[in-house]
């Protein structure tokens, strides 16, 4: 059985108040929500707080409503509830699948969208116990210093696997971070860095509150669409993960677009979209964008599976988006 090191708990019910502990922890406190990344990695030996902060009884976290121009989300609504909320699915319904497409109904209802989003990030030699990971040798992320992944490399590659994260960077979320000086709001892209051992711009002292996903503008038709390569259906984490974006002008033309393939390296890929704007969104166009996006992307022997074979699915997995996106499921 994998035990857990102790730790004191902290049950804050406002979110002042898990700031406080967490300005008083200076850095030794790991913040709880589902827990359903957090526990597993904490029975791993992969993080020794002193203290969890448990952010589940925090009212002001589940909130999810629409404003004039945007939906925003509380950090601490189930992936579950996103999946189901009719204004997610009528505004963002790319979120709502994406959502839906984490892990398996039981983690779904209790992981939420501020723990999806500030994810550790997951590589085969770290996601693993202390009993397997002395016995290899340690890595750069944990304990050691060397990375086996990238022979010689000298910063962390591990991968970011969190779906929500995929989708939302293409919708142009911003993030509410809060510390002891107020709320401030971020862009999404911001919160993330390539340093595999920490790719979160969050400091210690700081909680991810809340989700403003900007509403389409009215003048345009908006696709957006999420797949995921992955072994079992049912739970397994991504192999890829990729969403789209595209926002079409009355003449079919493209306005806009995004798109983001994510579980490659320690911060979500964005493929830029720019040469195809003012194009009509056709099969030669697709093919093209499903082609950029493979050249552009390069998957490690981070996480499992042959790093070529999950290369050549990138553009089969561009096109399954673009195609949920429109509706016209290959
Ligand atoms: C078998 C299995 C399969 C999984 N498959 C997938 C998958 O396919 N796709 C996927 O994306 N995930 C997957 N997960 C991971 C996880 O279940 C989800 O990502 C879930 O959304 C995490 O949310 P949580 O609330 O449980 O996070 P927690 O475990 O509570 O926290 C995760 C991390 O985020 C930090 N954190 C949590 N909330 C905040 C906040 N508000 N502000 C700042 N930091 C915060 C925590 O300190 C911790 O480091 C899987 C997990 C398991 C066990
Ligand atoms: S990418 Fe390298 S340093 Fe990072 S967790 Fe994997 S083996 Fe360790």
């Amino acid at each position: 059985m994998l035990r857990m090191q102790p730790f004191e708990t902290h049950y804050p019910t406002t979110i002042d108040e898990a700031v406080t502990h967490l300005e008083n922890l200076q850095g030794k406190a790991k913040l709880c929500a589902g827990g359903t990344d957090l526990i597993p990695n904490l029975k791993h030996g992969l993080h020794e707080p002193q203290a969890v902060v448990h952010i589940g009884r925090i009212k002001d976290l589940v909130t999810l409503e629409e404003t004039a121009d945007a939906i925003e989300i509380g950090a601490g609504v189930t992936l579950h509830n996103i999946a189901h909320h009719p204004l997610v699915l009528k505004y963002v319904p790319g979120l709502a699948t994406a959502a839906d497409a984490v892990a398996g109904p039981q983690l779904r209802r209790m992981g939420t969208l501020g723990g999806n989003l500030c994810l550790d990030t997951r590589c085969l030699y770290y996601n693993q116990t202390y009993f397997w990971r002395e016995a290899l040798g340690f890595c750069l992320k944990k304990d050691g210093s060397v990375c086996h992944v990238v022979q010689g490399g000298k910063k962390c590659v591990a991968a970011t696997s969190n779906d929500t994260a995929t989708m939302l960077l293409c919708l142009d979320a911003e993030v509410e971070i809060n510390d002891a000086s107020g709320p401030r709001w971020i862009p999404l892209p911001d919160l993330y860095k390539s340093d595999g051992a920490d790719n979160l711009t969050l400091l210690p002292t700081e909680i991810l509150t809340k989700v403003r996903i900007p509403k389409a503008k009215k003048n345009v038709a908006r696709k957006e669409g999420f797949a995921k390569l992955r072994h079992r259906k049912s739970i397994d984490y991504p192999m890829l993960s990729v969403g789209v974006r595209i926002d079409l002008k009355d003449d079919k033309t493209i306005e806009s677009a995004a798109l983001i393939v994510n579980a490659l390296a320690a911060k979500p890929r964005a493929i830029k979209l720019a040469p195809f704007f003012g194009k009509i969104l056709d099969d030669e166009v697709i093919n093209d964008i499903a082609a950029l996006a493979q050249k552009r992307c390069r998957p490690l022997t981070n996480i499992c599976d042959d790093p070529d074979w999950r290369k050549e699915m990138v553009s089969v997995f561009v096109k399954r988006a673009i195609a949920n996106a429109c509706g016209t499921h290959r």
